[in-house]
């Protein structure tokens, strides 16, 4: 088709109402592939929003979402996820009771459920996929300990390496450094710089000094709509987002 676009995703006046309340107003955006991209923008913007319409946990009122040039909108929540979108809620959902490793194993697309995991051996292939999560979420030496003893930040880690089993070319993560110390702040954003290399990443987040370091570039919402889009730099010396946003 001749609108095909290098873009790994575009939204196009995309728009969801709320009894009447426009959450998402129109807004267009476009992310490209192995970009790292930050969405901010004061409390009620409508940024958690936009990923629920991304990830089809919401249905869209009207306007358009593809990814890879494949409209989604249409498609049900599952699909989007085989075809590589992956999102992280603000609240982790990990297997507390089961070890890291089973975590990882049970989030193996192919894999296998959690009696399963229990159970029985995985494959060669799981093991070294899981192998290969887990030293780049930094648990290579927690594997066989339970998750639920792990840190606030490690088990954090543990759920974007749930997503990463899944290999997804499109990873979206809801404010992931909430609650974590410095020293977990600092690796997450090395730990988000290396899963960018493969795939394109959108992350919500308030902490600006953590924007600064990860994002490419960085969107800014207000009521809906995008407000200012660019470099840290050319957003921050804004006067539109100063005045909404960053003068709070
Ligand atoms: P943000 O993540 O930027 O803080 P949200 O996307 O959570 O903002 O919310 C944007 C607006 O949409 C808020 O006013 C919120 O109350 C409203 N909203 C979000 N989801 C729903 C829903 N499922 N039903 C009704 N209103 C919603
Ligand atoms: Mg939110």
């Amino acid at each position: 088709m001749s609108n095909n676009t290098d873009f790994a995703l575009a939204v196009e006046d995309l728009s969801v109402s709320f009894d009447g309340f426009k959450a998402i107003d129109a807004l267009t955006l476009y992310i490209d592939k192995n970009e790292l991209r930050v969405i901010i923008g004061p409390n009620g913007a409508g940024k958690t929003t936009l990923l629920d319409l991304i990830c089809g946990k919401t249905k869209a009122s009207s306007g358009s979402i593809k990814f890879k040039n494949e409209e989604l909108t249409r498609l049900p929540e599952y699909t989007r996820v085989r075809r590589g979108i992956g999102r992280k809620f603000q609240t982790p959902s990990i297997y507390e009771n089961l070890s890291v490793f089973q975590n990882l194993e049970v989030s193996f697309p192919k894999g296998r459920s959690v009696l399963g995991a229990l159970f029985f051996e995985c494959s060669d292939e799981v093991r070294a996929r899981v192998q290969a999560v887990a030293g780049e979420i930094g648990l290579a030496d927690r594997l066989d300990g339970e998750a639920g003893l792990l840190s606030h930040g490690q088990k954090q880690w543990l759920e974007i390496g749930m997503l990463l089993m899944q290999e997804p070319e499109l990873l979206m993560l809801d404010e992931p450094i909430a609650g974590m110390s410095a020293r977990e702040r600092e690796l997450t954003a090395e730990l988000l710089q290396r899963i960018c290399r493969n795939r394109s990443v959108i992350v919500i987040e308030h902490d600006m000094d953590f924007v600064k370091q990860i994002a490419h570039k960085v969107t800014v919402m207000h009521q809906g709509r995008i407000l200012a889009e660019g470099s840290m730099e050319k957003v921050q010396n804004d006067p539109k987002v100063i005045d909404v946003y960053l003068g709070h």
